[in-house]
């Protein structure tokens, strides 16, 4: 349904105080560069709200009084706070942001070339070890990333960049040039088999939560280092640490099942554990608000939303 462009649309933003704080001013900036007519507040009489901009760690969980809904657009790439929501029947897009993409790979690249060079022995070597041994060329290292889509596509290119030996997988057929594209169930254990480093860029579904078990986490190579800056509950914790106990080198790991990660949990202490505290991308406000208010001007234009979730999928 279109409606005149000219006609003002009320947005509410329904995130914390700290989203409000940093998004505000760019919001404006992107609506107005976007020349909508709108309202713009984090309290607005729901009968009367046409979008919501929202984050799922916020106090809002109840759509139903949002009789006038036209579409809710996340904040986050990640949807699996919402996807489930039975009150939401509105349009729900999730956010693909160019910031927020290079962030990721810059992420995954580094901490790719920390294990790939085994920058660790040099930078923590008490012993004063010289031991002359040149790293591997990056064309001699295979990384798998478990999900190619936005950001595991572009983490994917840029590894290629370098010559990585890159394996891509996702839940449907695909081509990308440079990298070797397996998909489905039945190739995952191809997948697995072949990385030496694996990235894990899966959102979390009902069939991607604990992805990699016990079972999966063998077929990884002796040596493998898992790199996870998808979803913590893509990975069974326990199998992780008997795994880690045995062939597996390392695992950096960014997200977890319970975010902050509790004091007493043993990741923290394990050896073979790098804990980043989620921090591995996030929203760009900027960037990401010119694509909040693209969508708000299709949607008033008629036009399918851009990075709509299939919540069928769960993504
Ligand atoms: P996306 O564009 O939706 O890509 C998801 C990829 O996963 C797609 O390739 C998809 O396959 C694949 N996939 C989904 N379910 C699958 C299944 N059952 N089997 C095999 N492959 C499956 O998502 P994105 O924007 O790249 O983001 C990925 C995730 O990164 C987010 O969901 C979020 O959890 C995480 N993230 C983390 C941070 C951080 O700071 N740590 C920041 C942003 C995002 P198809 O291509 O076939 O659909």
């Amino acid at each position: 349904m279109s409606t005149n462009p000219a006609d003002p649309v009320n947005i509410l933003f329904a995130a914390t105080d700290r989203h409000w704080e940093t998004y505000e001013a760019p919001l404006r900036t992107a609506l107005d560069k976007a020349d909508l007519s709108y309202t713009l507040a984090t309290d607005l009489p729901p009968g009367s709200v046409d979008f919501i901009i929202y984050a799922p760690n916020g106090d809002l969980q109840d759509f139903s009084p949002f009789m006038r809904l036209r579409a809710v657009l996340n904040l986050w790439a990640g949807v699996e706070g919402i996807t489930g929501n039975p009150t939401l029947t509105a349009p729900l897009a999730r956010m693909v942001d160019h910031g927020l993409t290079q962030g990721m790979v810059e992420w995954v690249l580094g901490h790719v070339m920390r294990h790939h060079l085994g920058m660790d022995a040099h930078i923590v070597n008490p012993q004063h070890i010289w031991e002359a041994k040149a790293p591997p060329l990056a064309r001699d290292r295979q990384v798998t990333i478990l999900g190619i889509g936005e950001l595991g596509e572009a983490c994917a290119k840029a590894l290629d960049t370098v010559g990585f030996q890159v394996t891509g997988w996702s839940r449907s057929p695909k081509s990308i040039p440079g990298i070797s594209c397996l998909h489905g169930e039945t190739q995952l254990a191809g997948a697995l088999a072949r990385a030496d480093i694996l990235v894990l860029l899966l959102p979390l579904t009902g069939q991607t939560e604990n992805l990699l078990n016990a079972d999966r986490l063998s077929q990884l190579p002796p040596g493998a280092v898992i790199l996870n800056p998808g979803r913590g509950a893509l990975i069974d914790d326990s199998a992780l640490l008997k795994a880690l106990d045995g062939h597996l080198a390392h695992a950096t790991l960014d997200v977890f099942r319970t975010e902050p990660l509790p004091p007493d949990h043993p990741f923290w202490a394990h050896p073979k554990i790098t804990v980043t505290p989620h921090i591995a991308s996030e929203t760009r406000p900027a960037s990401a608000s010119e694509v909040i208010a693209s969508n708000i001007k299709r949607s008033i234009a008629g036009e399918p939303l851009l990075h709509l979730v299939d919540r069928s999928a769960g993504y």
